[in-house]
C-alpha cells in the first residue's frame, strides 16, 4: 500500500525544485495505485508566510497533480497542518524521554557558543553528543538529578529535548536512489527534537507524522540526506518500521556551479516558480510559468526529466505516460542542470500537439483586446498556418497580425533591399494578373503568378519579395499564396496598390 507525502514548509512560493519533489511523489503514488498526501510543515512560526499554503495548493492544482489527502480533503489521517498537531508531538517527545532515547538540556546559546569557541581554539569541532554530554560541562538531565531538572522546568527555565545519539556505531542506511550509505554515529549531533515553547523541531514532527500517516516511501530533496541517519535512529528508538527513502538530486543553475535559485531566474529572464507570486510584505512580484504562457503539461514534462530519465530517447510524455514510465531506480544521483532553452522547446512541442480549436480559443482574448472582430473559422485557419513558428500563444499576434490588418508600415531594411526603381511597374502589372483570377485559391494563384513570372523572365525574387512586403509589411509569414487566399482578392489588390502609392 503505497502512501507518499509532499511536505513543504509554507515559507514562500514553491520553487521548481519543490514542484519536482511533488511531481515525483505524485508519479510514484499513481504508478502504484497509491495515495499522494499533502502535509503542511508549519512548525517554524518565525518563517511562516500567510499566503504560502494556498499558493502551494493552487500550484499543484495548476500542474495537474492534485493531492488525494491533505488540508480540507479526505482527512482520515488528519489534521495535515503540523501546527494543528502540536499536542501529539509533546506526547512522543515524552516517550523518548521516558525510554532514555532523549534528554533535557538547559544550555543557553551563550554557553554553547563558548563551548564552540573553546573547541575551535584547540582545533576541534564541538559536537553535542557522547563526546561531552555527560562530562559535566554541559547542563542536561544526564548530569543533573531528577529533582534539579524538575526544579529548572518548574521555574520556567528554557529547555530543549535532545536526541541521545548512539556511540561507536556504523549505520548502514538504504536509499532507493543512492543505494547503501554508511554513517559513523560518532559524527552525529544530539539534535534538538522539542523546545520549551511547546513546538517540535522538523525532525520529530516529520518522523511522528510519517509514522502516523502510514507513509511507505519518503521521496524528498537531497538537502535532507544529512538528516537520514537521525531519522532512521528515531524510528528505531520508537520501535517503528521506517519507510523507504529516496533522495532526489539537486536542480543546478544553467551556467556555473551550484543550486538553481530565484536570482538565476531573474538574471536570465525565466521563471523558477509555477505561478506568479506576490510578496505581501515587500510587494515584489516573482514571475510564474503560468503567467509567462507555459502550458502546464509542457512544464510538467520538462520538470519530470530534471533528475529522471526513462533510459530511452523519448522526451515527450503526457502525464499518464510519465506515470507508466516512472521508476525511482532511474532517478539520477547527480545534479540536474536546468536549461531554459529546453524549457521553451517543450512548450513549442506541446503547442504543436494542441488542437487548433483549443489554441484559437486562447488566442481570442488577445485579438479582442486589439479590437479585432473575431471569426472562429478564419482564426482557426490562421492558427494552423502560423503555429509551427510559435513557442507561446502570445507569439501568435506577431506571427499573424497581417491576416487581420493591412500593413501600416514596411520594414525599412527589407524595403531598401527589395523595393527597387522598377518595382512599382512590376507590381502594377501583377495587379492586372491577379485581378483576372476568378477562383481565388492558393494553388491556383500560385500557378498563375509563377507562370507569369516565368514568361516575363524577371526572376522570382523581384516579384515575390516586394509582393510579400506589400501584403505583410515585412519579409516574414507563411506561404504567400496561402496568405492571399486567406485575406481575399480585394484585400490583396488593395494592399499591393497601397504599397505602390
Ligand atoms: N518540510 C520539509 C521541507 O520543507 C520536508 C522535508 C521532508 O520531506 O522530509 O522540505
Amino acid at each position: 500500500n503505497v502512501r507518499v507525502r509532499f511536505a513543504p514548509s509554507p515559507t514562500g512560493p514553491l520553487h521548481i525544485g519543490g514542484v519536482r519533489t511533488a511531481l515525483y511523489n505524485y508519479l510514484f503514488a499513481k504508478k502504484h495505485q497509491g495515495t499522494f498526501i499533502l502535509r503542511i510543515e508549519d512548525t517554524d512560526q518565525t518563517r511562516y508566510v500567510a499566503n504560502a499554503e494556498q499558493y502551494i495548493i493552487d500550484a499543484l492544482e495548476w500542474c495537474g497533480i492534485p493531492f488525494d489527502e491533505g488540508p480540507d480533503k479526505n482527512e482520515q489521517f488528519g489534521p495535515y497542518r503540523q501546527s494543528e498537531r502540536k499536542e501529539l508531538y509533546k506526547k512522543y517527545a515524552n516517550i523518548l524521554l521516558e525510554t532514555g532515547h532523549a534528554y533535557y538540556a538547559f544550555d543557553t546559546s551563550e554557553q554553547l557558543d563558548a563551548h564552540r569557541k573553546g573547541h575551535e581554539a584547540e582545533g576541534k569541532t564541538f559536537i553535542y553528543n557522547w563526546h561531552n554530554r555527560e562530562k559535566g560541562r554541559l547542563v542536561n538531565s544526564l548530569v543533573l538529578s531528577n529533582e534539579q531538572v524538575q526544579q529548572r522546568i518548574d521555574s520556567g527555565e528554557k529547555y530543549v529535548v535532545r536526541f541521545k545519539s548512539p556511540q561507536d556505531e556504523i549505520l548502514v542506511l538504504e536509499d532507493e536512489v543512492r543505494g547503501s550509505i554508511r554513517i559513523d554515529t560518532n559524527v552525529l549531533d544530539d539534535k534538538i527534537l522539542f523546545k520549551s515553547d511547546g513546538m517540535p523541531t522538523y525532525h520529530l514532527a516529520n518522523i511522528v507524522d510519517d509514522h502516523l500517516m502510514e507513509i511507505s516511501h519518503v521521496i524528498r530533496g537531497e538537502e535532507w540526506l544529512p538528516s537520514l541517519a537521525l531519522h532512521v535512529l528515531l524510528y528505531r528508538a520508537f520501535g517503528w518500521d521506517a519507510p523507504k527513502f529516496a533522495h532526489l538530486p539537486l536542480i543546478l543553475k544553467p551556467v556555473g556551479k551550484g543550486k538553481l535559485s530565484k536570482r538565476d531566474g531573474d538574471k536570465l529572464g525565466f521563471p523558477v516558480f509555477p505561478l506568479e507570486y506576490k510578496n505581501e510584505v515587500t510587494g515584489d512580484v516573482s514571475r510564474g510559468y503560468k503567467e509567462d504562457g507555459y502550458f502546464n503539461d509542457a512544464f510538467i514534462n520538462m520538470l519530470s526529466l530534471l533528475g529522471w530519465n526513462p533510459g530511452t530517447e523519448q522526451e515527450i510524455f503526457y502525464l499518464q505516460e510519465l506515470i507508466d514510465a516512472f521508476d525511482l531506480q532511474k532517478v539520477s544521483k547527480s545534479g540536474a542542470k536546468f536549461n531554459p532553452d529546453k524549457t521553451k522547446w517543450f512548450n513549442q512541442q506541446y503547442l504543436q500537439l494542441k488542437e487548433d480549436m483549443y489554441l484559437t480559443a486562447l488566442y481570442r482574448p488577445i485579438l479582442e483586446e486589439k479590437g479585432i472582430t473575431f471569426d472562429e473559422k478564419y482564426t482557426e485557419r490562421v492558427v494552423s498556418l502560423i503555429k509551427e513558428r510559435a513557442v507561446f500563444v502570445h507569439d501568435f499576434w506577431n506571427l499573424s497580425n497581417f491576416f487581420f490588418e493591412s500593413p501600416e508600415t514596411y520594414d525599412a531594411k527589407a524595403s531598401k533591399k527589395n523595393w527597387k526603381e522598377g518595382t512599382p511597374d512590376i507590381m502594377s502589372e501583377l495587379i492586372a494578373v491577379i485581378s483576372s483570377i476568378d477562383l481565388f485559391e492558393s494553388a491556383i494563384i500560385e500557378t498563375i503568378v509563377k507562370e507569369w513570372i516565368t514568361n516575363k523572365e524577371i526572376g522570382f525574387g523581384k516579384v515575390m519579395q516586394p509582393l510579400r512586403l506589400s501584403l505583410v509589411g515585412a519579409l516574414k509569414g507563411p506561404h504567400l499564396f496561402d496568405i492571399m487566399e486567406m485575406i481575399g482578392k480585394k484585400e490583396t489588390l488593395n494592399r499591393i496598390q497601397n504599397a505602390i502609392d
